[in-house]
């Protein structure tokens, strides 16, 4: 028995027939039927390169269908898939090139020289975005087989997003990826009429594993965005089924004109995750469609861990819903999550086991054996609670806590209070160095289009609402927050912002 991911979409795509796989514009730029001949190609070309099953093949490309069949030929190749966000500078990629040590290594072709500059192992080549690009440059004539792998064998390094420090390389086996896609096509019914509007990135585990996994494995139909474009995602419900978005997504669909509960109507699913979905924002798109989003909650190195209720359950907004069938989870402690006792209730940081943990930090073994206990519970560092019924709620990250004159303060808390303040838009409060408190509480906040908001204003307001310890002791206003392509706030860029306010 074969554990390749691949093999597993491939005995689907045998079932689809001239199904379209990928579409794009109204186009179809691959069906299922051709899925085989294009992988098998395309792996040949990455073997004549140099590239062989358990070596790695690093890709830094723009979102294409040449980009997805590439992913999907190194699997077939038994290669380990290293995408990386376009974003990274040259210094960063230099981190990761090193770590990594790929066997290839696919660029986009205008940063060929700067790309070959920092590479010390492996092979070259540039992919383009409308089918251009050196490597799909002398395609061999005849496939290569599916490669035989174990199911602890690597599919995938994907580096997590580095909100909380530096990148780390978290290690994904097949049967990571196949047991957590096989668990969410039950849990959200995926099936083979169902069509996926895919409007995310796909260098990251949402856009890669959870959206294009879930299509694959019903033999459903892909409906291609290469960015986001409100317009044409809602003049895409009328064909689709499936959306999956971050949270901006949704405050940006809210907002569009074109969004009316009937053009939402054909569509059964609207996914959120990979950021906090403020309820506000949730009940606002319910307003403005009459669906109820489905929110639920993943990292990096586990897939998905919790999910609101598909069928049979509500859908409550701000909450993540429960654990994933098959995966367990527990709350430990009330801080930094590595010691302290079983928290039942909670707030505590949630630790995760089951088949969709990874496999380990590439290449850093003592940080793997700090995060993943002896007994196969892997700490996430992110702080929840837990309700009688099992169901999840996230108050934010262990890396966030401020604690402000021996006070343990949860950002969410005072960030829920300021976002329900007239004028306000959102917020983000950090902890900063304080040479009395040890960390003072600062508020960051954004104000509505058109409204003016003052720190004043915002401090007195919130005088009578918490705690004084809770209390901000500086309230800035800025346009807007720092966030990265998956909509997370940036507040480690922020704590480094706000550095010596209090120095
Ligand atoms: P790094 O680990 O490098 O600091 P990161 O944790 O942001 O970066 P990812 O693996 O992309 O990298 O993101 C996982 C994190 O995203 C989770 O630990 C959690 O904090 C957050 N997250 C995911 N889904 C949700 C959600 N529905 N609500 C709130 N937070 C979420
Ligand atoms: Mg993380």
């Amino acid at each position: 028995d074969n554990a390749n991911i691949f093999a597993h979409f491939l005995a689907v795509a045998e079932q689809a027939g001239d199904k379209p796989f990928l579409v794009e514009n109204g186009a179809t730029v691959l069906a299922f039927a051709d899925l085989d001949a294009r992988t098998g190609r395309l792996a040949a070309r990455l073997q004549a390169l140099g590239g062989t099953a358990g070596e790695r093949i690093v890709v830094q490309v723009d979102k294409s269908p040449e980009n997805v069949l590439l992913y999907l030929a190194a699997e077939r190749l038994g290669m380990v898939f290293v995408p990386l966000n376009t974003a990274y500078t040259a210094a960063e990629l230099a981190y990761f090139l090193g770590d990594a040590e790929p066997a290839v290594v696919v660029c986009r072709p205008a940063d060929e020289a700067a790309v070959r500059d920092l590479m010390t192992t492996g092979r070259l080549v540039t992919l383009g975005t409308d089918g251009t690009g050196s490597l799909l440059d002398d395609l061999p004539a005849d496939p290569v087989p599916v490669a035989l792998r174990k199911a602890e064998d690597l599919a995938a390094i994907l580096y997590t997003s580095g909100t909380t420090g530096r990148s780390k390389g978290a290690m994904l086996t097949h049967a990571n990826l196949l047991s957590n896609a096989l668990t969410l096509k039950d849990l959200w019914g995926w099936h083979a009429d169902d069509v996926l509007i895919h409007i995310l990135p796909i260098y990251h585990v949402h856009g890669l594993f959870v959206a294009l996994h879930g299509a694959l494995l019903a033999g459903a139909t892909v409906l291609f965005h290469r960015g986001f474009d409100p317009a044409a995602v809602i003049a895409d419900f009328a064909r689709g089924s499936v959306l999956m978005g971050v949270p901006t997504h949704y405050t940006r669909l809210t907002a569009a004109p074109e969004l009316t509960p009937a053009i939402a109507g054909n569509m059964r699913l609207f996914l959120s995750g990979s950021a906090p979905l403020l309820a506000e924002a949730h009940q606002r798109f319910e307003a403005k469609t009459g669906q109820r989003i489905l929110e639920r909650y993943g990292m990096t190195e586990t897939g998905m861990i919790t999910s609101n209720p598909y069928q049979g359950g509500e859908r409550v907004a701000g909450t993540v819903g429960y654990p994933l069938p098959g995966v367990e989870v527990r709350l430990r402690g009330d801080a930094d999550g590595h010691g302290g006792e079983l928290a039942v209730e909670g707030p505590g940081v949630l630790e995760v086991r089951g088949p969709n943990v990874f496999a380990g930090y590439w290449r850093m073994p003592e940080k793997t054996a700090q995060e993943i206990r002896d007994d196969g519970f892997f700490i996430t560092g992110d702080v929840a609670t837990q309700e009688p019924d099992g169901r999840i709620t996230l108050v934010g990250r262990a890396k966030d806590l401020i604690i402000a004159g021996g006070l343990n303060i949860y950002p969410k808390e005072i960030e829920e209070a300021i976002d329900a303040l007239p004028g306000v838009d959102e917020s983000a409060v950090i902890g900063v160095p304080h040479p009395d408190m040890g960390e003072g509480v600062v508020a960051v906040v954004v104000p509505q289009k058109g409204a003016e908001v003052t720190e004043d204003e915002i401090r007195t307001a919130l005088e009578g609402q918490l705690a004084r310890f809770k209390q901000p002791r500086r309230v800035i206003v800025v346009a807007a927050l720092p966030r990265n392509a998956m909509g997370k706030v940036q507040k480690a860029a922020l704590r480094a912002d706000y550095a010596d306010l209090f120095a």
